[in-house]
């Protein structure tokens, strides 16, 4: 049976050895049963450029590519924490880095795949935060500081974005319901999947009288993972863990 694998939002991190070894077990075994695996962002808790090669980082790069000898096609989509993920390491993992949002075709559902955080519209403050800090000059300045100032300055945002998201309320840190259904009516997509709220379910959708539906992937933690297999016969989701 042909199947793909979604997951997102891992937060690898040095400080999770655990989920980390949860993950390069993923790709050693189960993921190896599937035809692809679609990383939908945020795999990392932090990413300060392709250049920094500092453990668990080669670990994974080499179990990534080990993954592609299996005959598993890796793609990655950047999120919200590691949207500095780029073209370099792609190659290194021996995967396709994808833009958010992407349309593939999925054993004949037409999906768009998306990390969750642009469907986040009602939040105003974090959209206009999110086109500054990926504003192509000050990312050139960033990766032009050597980096163990660029690790420094990223526990700072990190510290500074978690005080902010702690004083919002819940409603405004969740999607948009106009913004998910203008993404699927201007994409053509009947099949959203997305993660990035932590959140995970399943939502029908009315698109204009045709039904389509969206599913939000659920974040590792407390190295506990899961992912969402979708074949063209059905569409379940597994847990994994490491006893
Ligand atoms: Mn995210």
């Amino acid at each position: 049976m042909k199947e793909t694998l979604f997951i997102s939002d891992l937060h690898l991190s040095p400080e999770r050895p655990e989920r980390v070894e949860l993950f390069l077990r993923f790709l050693g075994h189960r993921a190896q049963q599937a035809e692809a695996l679609y990383i939908l962002g945020d795999l990392f808790d932090a990413w300060i450029g392709d250049d920094n090669e500092t453990a668990p980082i080669p670990t994974i790069l080499t179990a990534m590519r080990t993954l592609k000898d299996s005959g598993c096609k890796l793609h990655i989509m950047q999120g919200n924490r590691d949207f500095l993920l780029g073209e370099v390491f792609a190659e290194k993992a021996a995967a396709t880095l994808l833009s958010d949002p992407t349309l593939i075709d999925l054993y004949g559902t037409p999906t768009l795949l998306m990390h969750g955080d642009l469907l986040c519209t009602d939040d105003a403050a974090y959209q206009q935060f999110r086109q500054q800090i990926r504003s192509p000059t000050l990312i050139a300045d960033f990766l032009s500081k050597p980096i163990p100032e660029r690790v420094i300055v990223a526990k700072e945002m990190r510290k500074q974005s978690g005080d902010i998201n702690a004083a919002k309320s819940g409603e405004i840190m969740d999607v948009n319901q106009k913004s998910v259904e203008e993404f699927m009516l201007d994409s053509g997509a009947n099949l959203l999947i997305h993660g990035h709220t932590h959140r995970p379910d399943e939502h029908d959708i009315d698109l204009n009288g045709t039904h389509a539906c969206r599913i939000v992937l659920a974040d590792w933690c407390n190295d506990k993972g899961e992912l969402l297999s979708v074949s063209r016969e059905e569409i379940s989701r597994e847990m994994l863990s490491l006893s």
